[in-house]
């Protein structure tokens, strides 16, 4: 059952399940597998004729229930949790493209979903990119093999901003749906499926875990997408269920078969992480606006951060986010050199390839995360030579100032 109410009252009590023994939490149905009193039970939940859990990749309590507090803040109608956000965004593409398939994507996506996107070149899959998703771009792009429009609400770390509403129409007027990953915007930003889009991925281990203690991903369906099961050849088998084909193939197919499972650990980690997301995203927040703001006056070293004025998509965010800029921020220091100098010295914020912790992070991603792209493909992503992305944390934020401002005036 869902509740109506307000985001941080939903993350608590949203989606109102009562757990066997009357837990406040989920219990962790740390199992491989479920029995049965009798041959004939065991034959009906097989059959779908039964409701039961008959074998943790096919299906768990854990898993279930996490499953259903993320659909509840998302708005749809349902969700699959996915070993890690690679797998959900792996899972969601296969589900829907086969072979001679196109999709159009934005540039400047994370570094493995840009080198998923080349892998699938081998299972006849193409991407083409756009430098931004707007009406022209995509309409330029569309082909009668297009069979999916994807973007990330937020870019990490090129930090554009998708204008949901203005993509989603033009997609739907090509009857293509719209998948977006809103990984580094969180439920607590945006709500993307009310704004249009059809399918939202996150990797739920950066903010929606928070803690940092459990790879996994989610896909949740807004269910309004009208499948063309002539075109959407991937889904035909599953024209009989309508608006459900996208997650019933995902559920019984690709999810069941090609084995990304979360794991019922991870599925509780994440599950009692979520339920702290406001706190921690409006903490996050305005620790990242405040040091944006404080490195902003550092004249030697370019801030890029969604809500400075300087930003060129700060009215858009301010628009999208609720006036909130999201937890990473990017400068560049003008050389490598100086970039790691810089990172070596700071105090709190620990050398780490992640976002989304409750600790702020750092790295030089050039020398790391995109470390196997082209240059043009790295600065399209807005990564340079000089470039430092910080994941900022809940510390108190003037010792993040403090710290950083220090590092940057001691590296001159
Ligand atoms: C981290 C990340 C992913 C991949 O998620 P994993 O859980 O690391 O597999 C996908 N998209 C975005 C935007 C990410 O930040």
């Amino acid at each position: 059952m869902d509740i109506d109410c307000r985001f941080n009252t939903k993350l608590l009590h949203g989606s109102n399940s009562k757990y066997g023994q009357r837990e406040i939490l989920p219990p962790i149905a740390q199992v491989t597998a479920f029995e049965y009193e009798s041959m004939e039970e065991l034959e009906k939940v097989f059959a779908h004729k039964s409701m039961g859990y008959a074998y943790t990749r096919i299906g768990n309590p854990t898993l279930a229930a996490f499953e259903q507090k993320i659909n509840s803040l998302e708005g749809g109608i349902g969700a699959v949790s996915c070993s890690s956000g690679m797998a959900a965004v792996t899972s969601t593409i296969l589900a829907i493209c086969d072979s001679g398939s196109e999709i159009i994507a934005a540039s400047g996506l994370y570094g493995g979903t840009i080198d998923l996107f080349h892998d699938l070149e081998k299972l006849g899959i193409h991407t083409r990119f756009a430098d931004k998703l707007t009406r022209e771009n995509i309409e330029k792009l569309i082909t009668d093999r297009t069979r999916a429009v994807f973007g990330e609400v937020i870019s990490n770390p090129s930090l554009r901003v998708l204008d949901i509403p203005k993509i989603s129409a033009v997609t739907h007027e090509a009857g293509i749906p719209f998948i977006v990953d809103s990984t580094t915007a969180t439920p607590f930003l945006i709500r993307p499926l009310e704004l249009g889009a059809d399918i939202v991925v996150h990797s739920t281990s950066k903010y929606i875990n928070g803690g940092g203690n459990a790879i996994g991903g989610i896909i949740v369906d807004g269910g309004k997408f009208s499948w063309n099961f002539d075109k959407n050849t991937a889904l035909s088998e599953f024209k009989k269920y309508g608006k459900m084909a996208f997650l019933l193939r995902l559920r019984t197919d690709l999810w069941e078969n090609f084995g990304g499972c979360m794991a019922p650990m991870n599925a509780f980690l994440s599950f009692t992480g979520v339920e702290t997301l406001g706190l921690r995203m409006e903490r996050i927040c305005e620790n990242a606006d405040a040091l944006a703001k404080a490195l902003e006056k550092e004249s030697d070293i370019e801030v890029n951060y969604l809500t400075l004025d300087s930003h060129p998509y700060h009215e858009l965010a301010e628009r999208m986010l609720s006036g909130y800029g999201g937890g990473i921020l990017n400068f560049r220091a003008g050389s490598k050199e100086r970039a790691f100098k810089i990172i070596n010295s700071l105090k709190y914020a620990k050398i780490a390839s992640n976002i989304g912790d409750i600790r702020t992070l750092v790295i030089h991603p050039a020398s790391t995360l995109y470390i196997r792209s082209g240059k043009n493909e790295m600065e399209a992503a807005g990564v340079f030579d000089d470039t430092v992305r910080v994941s900022v944390g809940i510390e108190d934020k003037n010792d993040l100032i403090e710290d950083f401002v220090n590092a940057v005036r001691v590296s001159r």
